[in-house]
């Protein structure tokens, strides 16, 4: 079975779309959909036809484009069931555990709240590929809008548990800022020095800095890592659950 093809471009400000196509039936769904024009365009560069939106949370640089992608070409739209009354335009409403198809590939809806009250990620275990929306960035997290960190560090718990080769699809660019963050909180961590570094440069070319990996993630990013010792020991936090060490590491951001 053809892989899904997977095209990432900048949108808006700092968001990035993503088109995914199955080759062989020709779907091709969109995952979020910050703003018509941009989409359309690369749809029109890849000759691909709009078939779904998958919507992880309801904030507006994520369903802007709803209802001028779905005049244009007829698309059907899932999203949250927690939200649903926050999405025009939604078709489907899916939770946890739910399945969502795009040609031969399956996506599997993982709830990832924190950020939004419904936030949903969707990963395509077969394509080694997760779309978290404003949940996980790379070296970074969604801000917790709508939940607390409990809630925040569950939802990112059940990303990090994902094979470590999974390519990780986020809904906005801060790796750089993030980055510049991260090292106040490990400088000693040399695969993020590393990463900061590599990050530092795509930055001056314009060249993204995504997608990332979950392994990668989970060597870099200060979130995923509330039971480092070494932070634990910079926060002062020694020996604390990891909800909590997190919470302290988003509110020293939050500050940043
Ligand atoms: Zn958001």
């Amino acid at each position: 079975m053809a892989k899904l093809d997977i095209y990432q471009f900048p949108t808006r400000s700092d968001n990035y779309g993503v088109l995914i196509h199955d080759p062989e039936t020709g779907a091709t769904a969109a995952i979020d959909a910050p703003e018509a024009e941009p989409i359309l365009a690369a749809l029109a560069d890849k000759g691909w036809r709009l078939t779904d939106i998958l919507i992880t949370h309801h904030h507006a640089d994520h369903t802007a484009g709803i209802d001028a992608l779905k005049k244009k070409t007829g698309c059907t739209v899932y999203g949250p069931a927690r939200e649903a009354g926050l999405i025009p335009g939604l078709d489907v409403e899916v939770k946890e555990g739910d399945t969502v198809a795009v040609g031969h590939a399956d996506a599997r809806v993982i709830e990832t709240p924190g950020h939004t009250r419904g936030h949903v990620s969707y990963y395509f275990p077969d394509d080694e590929a997760v779309f978290v929306g404003d949940t996980l960035f790379s070296v970074g997290c969604g801000k917790l809008l709508e939940g607390d960190a409990p809630t925040m560090w569950h939802s990112l718990s059940k990303l990090a548990a994902l094979p470590p080769e999974t390519n990780v699809y986020c809904g906005h660019e801060y790796t750089n800022a993030n980055c510049r963050f991260a090292l106040t909180i490990e400088p000693e961590n040399q695969a993020l020095q590393a990463r900061a570094a590599q990050v530092a440069e795509n930055a001056a070319k314009g060249a993204p800095s995504l997608p990332t990996t979950i392994g990668q993630e989970l060597a870099t990013n200060p979130f995923l890592r509330a039971s480092s010792p070494a932070i634990q020991a910079r926060l002062g936090m020694e020996g604390q659950p990891p909800e909590a060490v997190f919470g302290e590491v988003r509110a020293r951001k939050d500050r940043f």
